[in-house]
């Protein structure tokens, strides 16, 4: 069979079609991507913010697992977004795990409200809920350490009547780890 050239010419489409949509969805995984760790699949990674290995350099806080690689800006800019998300979270597991008093206010699910401050040279990231306020301070001054402060008051959640727990935790979050320095549970 000989092929005419409107063949030729709906086979270019065809061929056309498949390639673009390839592309599109390619596009669109590479946007959609979230960064985890390669080895298990952990959210809970990091990367030196505010030094020359940002976005280069990266650590699984779970496993260990360290791997270089450089996100492209859109999925970058979405994990630093959800940074201090994550960091409160590991604060308040830290929290929970090293103060057994403490254990039983940890909320598991929490639905947080954020309030945040961004300046240039500094930025506040500040979450409530039932009861907690976490405050999470970070400036350029301070390269990849963020400050830290988780204060619980029994007395912030509505309708709450009892002993008015207090807890107050300080400390940092330095490049990854977190370091503890002050827990004051009142009752
Ligand atoms: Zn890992």
């Amino acid at each position: 069979m000989r092929l005419r050239w409107w063949n030729y010419l709906l086979i270019s489409v065809l061929v056309f079609g498949i390639l673009f949509r390839a592309v599109i969805s390619m596009a669109f995984r590479e946007g959609q991507a979230e960064i985890v760790c390669p080895k298990c699949g952990s959210r809970f990674v990091w990367t030196p913010i505010g030094t020359r290995s940002e976005n280069f350099l990266w650590r699984c806080l779970e496993c260990g697992e360290t791997w270089i690689k450089t996100y492209p800006d859109a999925v970058y800019m979405r994990w630093k977004r959800s940074m201090p998300g994550m960091v409160r979270d590991m604060v308040l597991k830290y929290i929970g795990e090293h103060h057994r008093d403490a254990a039983r206010f940890i909320p598991k699910e929490a639905e947080w409200n954020e309030y945040k401050i961004i300046a240039l040279d500094e930025s506040v990231y500040e979450y409530s809920y039932g009861g907690w306020i976490v405050r999470i301070e970070w400036s350029v001054a301070n390269g990849p350490t963020l400050k830290v402060t988780a204060d619980y008051s029994a007395q912030r959640v509505s309708g709450y009547v009892g002993i008015p727990h207090r807890i107050i935790w300080e400390g940092k979050f330095a490049d990854g780890s977190i370091v503890e320095e002050k827990y004051i549970h009142a009752v």
